[in-house]
């Protein structure tokens, strides 16, 4: 129902009739360095490109919210100016708040000489609890000169200055709790990475961010929901500074079912070396996702899709990964691979000739993506999995070969018990339809190529319940196994492929090349789910 309304309206397919852009818009995307951009990131940088870009005319900012030297490094600075590349995402502009510490600094002076901000040194602990309860803080009502003379102790980052933190004099029990005398700046000895040591205390997000949108001209802030108790907070500051208005948007933060899209709990994973690293293709990121074999337009294609509506909700995988398949079955070569333990070798009688190769079109339906070499011969090989499933006599399909029957199995028994295809001959039937089979399975031939080896990786959630509470230790919810390898053989072609490249492996789905193929090591190839099981 929300994308009714939001297609109908004004400003393009996701056109919200925001308010005031008659004299063009300028949007934000406001991200802190301290992780790798994720699929929510993703959201919001999308959306404010979408609305400065397609939806009306404007301009896209990116500015780093770089307040907190703590958290933050260049290596994430760097890999989101990278990561917005890759997604097609160009800001007009790229700034950092670091950029405006000294006016932020000046206009913290303001608040505090008209008597709207103070320092405060009650611990952490206690002003949680007074906040909470809706009691002034004891330094509530210190006198202008005070709270100067403090807050440039902790401009100089004193051991007096570290003990205090500055908060804006809004109220003390408001019912939004948002509004109870916020903390607008604290100190940080630790080395800012584009400030160095020239500030001992920095602005909060809370602060910096409605002074910073309107000193840059931001016209339409948009923000996760979870944001809207701090709307009036927002307000509060430029009225408080005579600044000039923003008009503040939310949107719906997006949530997946067995993700953390938190970057402190990504941050935890990375460092316990649960993943590989950032990149990993278990991980919510960007990198991660693209790893994992998503493509940009489909990324793009799915985001927007959940256009700018307000529902928080909780998406599964399927749709995301069912909207990549649409991009890449056109265009993904197939290919064959046999799952190499207990592979079967069979004797094909009939062939025109003991061994020969055709040329073959990739893929069946796309003849643009040229053509690949095929094998055939009186020896290949096919999977145990398959020959299980044959009777003496039966008439099976080789697929893209033809018809032939099985004229003998040979098996053994395993420990177990279980019947064991050691061996097979099969005696082509060309001119049989191929209609009428019920087994179609893959082959390879072994002479005529070099059969290439190949790992094929599957994974599965990190997490194992779908939904984690507030209360949840992240701990208790790893899934313990999340990475199945499978060794196999693939057709001689495989050795071409490139890293990134996307193939189809006939009846096994879809995989990006991880690791080409180097001799003496096996190409690894990484599954990529399309929705199917909602992996
Ligand atoms: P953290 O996980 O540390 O809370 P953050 O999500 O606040 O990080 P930022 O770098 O501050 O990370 O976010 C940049 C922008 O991305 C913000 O506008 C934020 O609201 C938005 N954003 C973050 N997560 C999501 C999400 N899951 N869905 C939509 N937008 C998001
Ligand atoms: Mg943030
Ligand atoms: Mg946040």
């Amino acid at each position: 129902q929300s994308k009714k309304t939001a297609k109908s309206a004004e400003g393009g397919s996701y056109g919200i009739g925001l308010p005031d852009t008659e004299k063009g818009v300028v949007t934000r995307f406001p991200p802190e360095p301290s992780g790798y951009l994720h699929i929510g990131h993703a959201k919001a940088a999308l959306l404010n490109d979408y609305f400065a870009h397609e939806g009306y005319k404007g301009t896209m900012l990116c500015r780093f919210d770089d307040t907190n030297p703590s958290k933050e490094k260049e290596e994430f600075q760097d890999a989101i100016v990278e990561d917005l590349a890759l997604m097609g995402i160009k800001p007009d502009k790229t700034s950092y708040t670091s950029d405006y510490f000294e006016e932020i600094y000046q206009y913290c002076i303001t608040l505090i000489k008209q008597g709207d901000a103070y320092c405060d040194d009650t611990v952490q602990e206690k002003m949680k609890q007074e906040r909470w309860d809706g009691i002034a803080s004891e330094r509530r009502d210190s006198t202008v000169d005070e709270s100067i003379e403090r807050f440039e102790e902790m401009k100089k980052g004193t051991e007096e200055g570290l003990k205090w933190c500055v908060r804006a004099k809004i109220s003390v029990d408001n019912p939004n709790k948002a509004m109870r005398d916020p903390v607008i700046y604290r100190c940080n000895p630790e080395k800012h990475h584009r400030t160095g040591e020239t500030w001992k205390m920095y602005p909060t997000y809370d602060f910096c961010c409605p002074i910073v949108d309107s000193m840059e001209g931001v016209t339409h802030a948009l923000r996760t929901i979870e944001y809207r108790d701090r709307n009036p907070q927002y307000e509060w500051m430029l009225d408080a500074l005579k600044l000039r208005k923003v008009h503040v948007w939310d949107f719906a933060r997006m949530n997946f079912i067995r993700t953390v899209l938190s970057k402190r709990k990504l941050t935890k994973l990375v460092d316990k070396k649960v993943v590989w690293g950032w990149d990993d293709p278990r991980f919510p990121t960007i990198r991660g996702i693209r790893r994992r074999g998503m493509t940009i337009p489909a990324l793009r294609e799915f985001i927007l899709k959940q256009g700018p509506s307000r529902n928080i909700v909780n998406l599964d995988w399927t749709l995301f990964w069912a909207t990549n398949k649409k991009y890449i079955d056109p265009v993904a070569p197939r290919h064959t691979a046999i799952a190499k333990e207990h592979a079967v070798k069979a004797t094909v009688k009939g062939a025109r000739m003991a061994s020969y190769t055709e040329d073959k079109a990739k893929h069946g339906k796309n003849p643009e993506l040229g053509t690949k070499k095929v094998a055939y011969s009186t020896d290949i090989v096919i999977e145990q999995a398959d020959a299980q499933n044959f009777g003496e006599g039966e008439e099976i399909t080789l697929m893209n070969w033809g018809n032939a029957i099985v004229r003998k199995i040979n098996h053994s028994m395993n420990p177990l018990h279980l019947k064991q295809v050691t061996g097979l001959e099969l005696e082509l039937h060309l001119q049989g339809d191929v209609k009428t089979t019920k087994q179609k399975i893959t082959w390879l031939s072994e002479q005529g190529q070099e059969l290439i080896p190949v790992q094929l990786v599957d994974f599965d959630y990190l997490i194992s319940k779908d939904i984690l509470e507030d209360g949840d230790e992240l701990e208790d919810f790893l899934n313990t196994n999340t990475e199945f390898r499978t060794d196999a053989l693939a057709d001689c072609n495989v050795a071409e492929l490139q890293k990134d490249d996307i193939i189809q492996f006939e009846r096994k789905g879809y995989f990006r090349v991880d690791r080409p193929f180097q001799h003496g090591e096996p190409a690894v190839l990484f599954n990529i789910p399309t929705g199917k099981g909602g992996k």
